[in-house]
Parts: C-alpha cells; sequence; structure tokens
C-alpha cells in the first residue's frame, strides 16, 4: 500500500524525533564547573555544587510529640490504672535538671526534651490529674509520642544532593541544620536578540505591515523565572551584517545565545553564512508542532539556540529544549517535566507524523473530577492561546487526534519552571 506523505500525514523523513533532538542537546552539554557561596536566603531557585551534609542529628535530642506526661513505659498498666507522681513541668527549650525516681512522671510540651530516664508520653487529654499526681488507664505502648533524636535526619547524613535546585522547604531545611551557606553554580548569562525587518519595539509607532516585537518579551519573562543573567539585545534587522556583528558581540559575553526568528526555510539558507563562520550550528526540522525549525549549536563557545519566530512556537521550543538544556549547564539533576493522564473534553484534530503541543485549559467539576479542554485556535501565531492555557496537551507522532471522553498526556506549565 503507498502512503500519500504530502496530504494525509505530516511526515518528513529528515526530521528529528523530540527524544533525538533531547538526546543530542543533552549529549552536547558540559555543566558549568563555577560556584559561589551564597547565604540559604539569597539561594531559592539555585542548584547545589556539591553535597550538603548536615553536622547536627535532627531533632538534636528526644523530645515529646505532644502536651501530656511523659513517663518510664514499663510503668504503664497492663489492665487497670496506675498511679504517679509529677515530678515537675519540661517546657521546650528548658531541659529538666533532676533525676526522675520510679513511680514518677512529668508534665512535659510538645518539642520539650525527655528527661533521660523516661521514654513514653501519655497525651494530656487521657490521664486524670489528682492532686499532685496522674491516674492512667491501660491501652498505651511504651515509646508512644517521642520523637527519636536523629529520626529526622542523621549526623554526617547527606540532606540535599549536588545537582538540586533549591526549594522554599529546602531553604528551611537547611536552616533547621544551622546552615548559614551553601555552594551553588554560579547564574548563567543568557544574551537574545530578535530577528525581522517588521519588528518594532514598543513606544514606537506601527507602520503599515510592521509588528511589536513580543518574544524579547516572553523570553525576558521566561528567562527571569529560571533565575539567569539576562542580556537583552534588542532587535536586530535581516541584514547579514547586523546580525553577524550581534551575534559575535552576544557570544563574547554570554554562556548561552538565543535568537527567535529567521531560521525558517526561506530564511535559514543566509543565516546559515553568519553562523558556518561564527560557530558550528545545526538547522534541524524537529517532528513537532509547533516549533518544527530549531537551529543549535556554538557561536565561539557560547551555547547557541536559534528559536522560530512565531510567538507559540518560540515558548514550546524554550520549554522544550532550551529551558532543560539551562538545567544542564548549571548542573542540575535531569528531571522529566511531570505529565498527567487526563480525559479530553474537546474533540482534538491532529494528522499523525509529528507530536503535537497543543494549548489547554485544565477544568474540574465534582463528578467527573480532572479533565482538559482545548484553548481552541492552534495556530502558533496566536499568543493568547498561551496565555489562556495552563498546559499542554502532548499528542504523540503517530496520534490522530483525541475524541471527547478519550485520555490524554497533560504537561502542566507549573511543572515547567
Ligand atoms: P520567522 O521565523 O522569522 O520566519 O518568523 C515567523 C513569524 O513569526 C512571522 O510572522 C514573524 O513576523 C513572527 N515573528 C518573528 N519574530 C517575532 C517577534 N520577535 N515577535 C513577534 N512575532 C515575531
Ligand atoms: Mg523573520
Amino acid at each position: 500500500m503507498s502512503k500519500n506523505i504530502s496530504c494525509q500525514d505530516d511526515h518528513d523523513p529528515s526530521a528529528l524525533t523530540l527524544e533525538q533532538a533531547h538526546e543530542r542537546i543533552a549529549a552536547s552539554i558540559e555543566p558549568l564547573t563555577c560556584a559561589e557561596w551564597l547565604f540559604i536566603r539569597q539561594a531559592l531557585g539555585r542548584v547545589l555544587a556539591r553535597d550538603v551534609r548536615s553536622s547536627i542529628d535532627v531533632p538534636a535530642h528526644r523530645n515529646s510529640a505532644m502536651d501530656g506526661y511523659a513517663l518510664r513505659g514499663e510503668e504503664l498498666p497492663a489492665a487497670g490504672e496506675t498511679r504517679l507522681r509529677l515530678a515537675g513541668t519540661v517546657l521546650a527549650g528548658h531541659p529538666f535538671a533532676d533525676k526522675i525516681a520510679p513511680g514518677h512522671c512529668v508534665r512535659i510540651m510538645t518539642g520539650a526534651p525527655l528527661p533521660e530516664e523516661l521514654d513514653t508520653v501519655v497525651m494530656q487529654e487521657h490521664v486524670r490529674v489528682e492532686g499532685d499526681a496522674i491516674v492512667i488507664g491501660s491501652g498505651h505502648k511504651p515509646g508512644q509520642n517521642v520523637r527519636q533524636a536523629g529520626e529526622d535526619i542523621r549526623r554526617g547524613g547527606v540532606v540535599l544532593q549536588r545537582g538540586r535546585r533549591l526549594t522554599p522547604a529546602d531553604i528551611g531545611l537547611l536552616a533547621s541544620l544551622g546552615i548559614t551557606e551553601v555552594r551553588v553554580s554560579r547564574r548563567l548569562r543568557v544574551a537574545f536578540f530578535s530577528t525581522g525587518d517588521e519588528l518594532r519595539s514598543l513606544g514606537e509607532p506601527l507602520e503599515p505591515g510592521q509588528i511589536y516585537d513580543s518574544n524579547r518579551y516572553t523570553l525576558h519573562a521566561m528567562l527571569s523565572r529560571l533565575g539567569v543573567d539576562i542580556i537583552d539585545m534588542g532587535i536586530v534587522p535581516d541584514r547579514r551584517d547586523a546580525i553577524a556583528e550581534t551575534l559575535e558581540l552576544a557570544a563574547r559575553d554570554a554562556d548561552v545565545v538565543v535568537t527567535t526568528g529567521g531560521v525558517s526555510v526561506g530564511e535559514a539558507d543566509y543565516i546559515k553564512d553568519i553562523l558556518a563562520r561564527l560557530g558550528q550550528v545545526d538547522f534541524w526540522k524537529i517532528a513537532i508542532k509547533p516549533g518544527r525549525p530549531l537551529a543549535y549549536g556554538k557561536v565561539k563557545q557560547a551555547l547557541f539556540f536559534g528559536l522560530p519566530g512565531n510567538p507559540v512556537s518560540a515558548m514550546v521550543t524554550f520549554y522544550q529544549f532550551l529551558q532543560p538544556a539551562l538545567h544542564q549547564l548549571m548542573g542540575e539533576n535531569s528531571r522529566k517535566p511531570r505529565t498527567l493522564r487526563l480525559p479530553t473534553l474537546s474533540r482534538l484534530r491532529k494528522r499523525p507524523g509529528r507530536v503535537e503541543f497543543q494549548r489547554g485549559i485544565l477544568v474540574t467539576d465534582e463528578k467527573r473530577g480532572w479533565a482538559v479542554q482545548s484553548t481552541g485556535n492552534q495556530g502558533s501565531h496566536i499568543l493568547s492561546s498561551m496565555s489562556q492555557a495552563d498546559c499542554f496537551i502532548i499528542l504523540p507522532l503517530e496520534s490522530r487526534g483525541a475524541e471527547p471522553g478519550e485520555e490524554v498526556t497533560v504537561q502542566l506549565f507549573d511543572g515547567l519552571v
């Protein structure tokens, strides 16, 4: 059976698959070796350059998990009741100095250190106070309601691994260990510019046929979230000398140079010449939609990404290729973007031959739970579809779309940053 490639599907035998493109990029990147010390308050979102070990046990001492009475587990009654005399009260931050004789207990607060002789806490609601004694019934277990020293973290143990991007919880964890500074990889410097004679900067009037440059703003926003140093080099017209000059300048200062526009088939040829002179760049057709053309390689010693000009394509290729590459450069341990399987409420149309990143909106109702619906028009120039969306609906290479009720793969925007 012969296959009609041009009309029925989007197969292009010379295109790379999404996975091949990922692999080639990943294989070509060496993580930065430069690192710096930062106070933990400045380290949110940065990547650890070495393992962090704990120099203390956490908790540092055995302590009570609740407000109640601490006692010897062996003195709990197997049946009936036991009466213990109160020897005093232990508050958090105030260890009990005296020895506690058999037949005695102490009142204890949550987090307060357990006196050495005692090993069990009974909740205050479970005892009867009678003068300077308490009465406890049966049904309690020796050792209950006690947090052991080192139960959370052992002294000397690795708490956070090299390559971890620090979260708010990590910062708190570091503080709980008394750690004030951490060694993190240095900030990346990313330079970018837009190419296109039709582009105007904000504040300039638009002549017929001209449009405002939005990609630089989108890029600036996405890069800001990654915590990199941003070098915005503006708009460069479609002129050989101007592009060559800007590229050279960008590569001098930056670890990574990003352009948008000018890599589609019609334009690729003359940019190819420039890039061939300045570095080693491949022009890839990737079997994805949107975002098929991507230029990738090196300009001087800087990594180079030539993203497509269409605003949605630029964002898709940023999230799928540039962002993981930046993570890798920063030394971050690789992590797969999180995906979910959810039923679609919309009918999704697609031709086989490319992986599609359609824009979706998560919806929920009490009966059916979470589902996803399409934003509608999926044109790669419809930036409002990205703005409305909170996820990509990823339709695999050979898919022919999906009917309402069918499960599809969803990648949350939240998990992308
Ligand atoms: P290109 O990849 O240069 O062929 O551009 C593809 C489409 O994206 C064209 O319609 C361009 O006008 C548009 N485009 C390119 N760069 C930008 C930009 N920086 N902001 C908004 N649209 C752009
Ligand atoms: Mg262009």
